[in-house]
């Protein structure tokens, strides 16, 4: 989804707690946090169809392949 500030591709679903977030959530509207800019916004459902919701997974350090370990042959 792309910010309005900054117009970067990297806005994803946020989640939001409290009243104003329940009524905005009524009314079909969708929280979204910049990535980029860290900018706050809030979209129609409608307009967030077939865009990329949420971030892409990062690999941990404990999943990445671990490197092979070069021995001297002696
Ligand atoms: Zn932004």
């Amino acid at each position: 989804m792309k910010c309005r500030l900054c117009w970067s591709d990297k806005a994803y679903r946020h989640t939001q707690k409290g009243l104003k977030a329940m009524i905005y959530s009524c009314l079909g509207l969708v929280p979204l946090k910049c990535h980029h800019c860290y900018h706050k916004f809030w979209m129609p459902w409608f307009m967030t169809w077939g865009q990329a919701l949420e971030p892409p997974k990062l690999i941990e350090p404990s999943q990445a392949k671990p490197q092979q370990q070069r021995r001297c042959a002696v």
